[in-house]
């Protein structure tokens, strides 16, 4: 493995490709025929580089906004704590809005943001992460559009860091916890 702390490749990028190809296809259907244009939020910093490509698959006119919210800070086990550190640009009021997530694994983050999100009254709230680590469940998430169910392991790459390195990964690997 070139990149050091990387122990092996989990998703590779023909599996990722064809996975935000899926999913592009499962929103586009859900929402067609709407009369708005979607919101497709996502969450910084994780979310980008899969938000970047699945916007691209989803064949309807959408705008899109960002937030920030803190988590794992620089290492590998959740606070608990969820910080909004930037909001949205826009009122989401009787919008239909889609939450972009990079991977729900306790759902604390998730649940706690979707609340958020309900409370500012839109249309609809659906939610769609790319990876699901169902394992660690501890706060009830409703994924309406779930890319690729992994086991416990700490995932790098493909927009997921640890300590912000390995985010330009175009694969997802398994880190090398020393
Ligand atoms: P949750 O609140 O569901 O426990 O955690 C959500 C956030 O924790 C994700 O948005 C992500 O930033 C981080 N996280 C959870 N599992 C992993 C992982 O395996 N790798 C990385 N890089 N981040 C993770």
């Amino acid at each position: 493995m070139p990149d050091t702390g990387i122990a092996r490749i989990l998703i590779t990028e023909d599996e990722i490709k064809t996975t935000v190809g899926r999913l592009g296809a499962e929103i586009t259907a859900c929402y067609k025929g709407m009369t708005e244009e979607l919101v497709v939020i996502g969450l910084l910093r994780g979310s980008f580089v899969f938000m970047a490509d699945l916007i691209r698959q989803i064949k309807l006119p959408l705008i899109v906004d960002f937030m920030a919210v803190s988590t794992y800070g620089d290492g590998t086990v959740s606070s608990g704590d969820v910080k909004v550190a930037m909001d949205l640009d826009q009122s989401i009021e009787g919008r239909d809005i889609l939450l972009v997530e990079d991977i729900v694994d306790t759902g604390n983050t998730f649940s706690k943001i979707i609340r958020m999100m309900n409370n500012r009254n839109p249309r609809s709230v659906r939610v769609c992460t790319f990876l699901d680590k169902p394992s660690r469940r501890t706060a009830h998430v409703d994924i309406d559009f779930c890319g690729i169910t992994i086991p416990n392991e700490f995932v790098c790459g493909y927009g997921l860091d640890y300590a912000q390195r390995y985010r330009n990964l175009p694969y997802v690997g398994v880190l090398q916890l020393k």
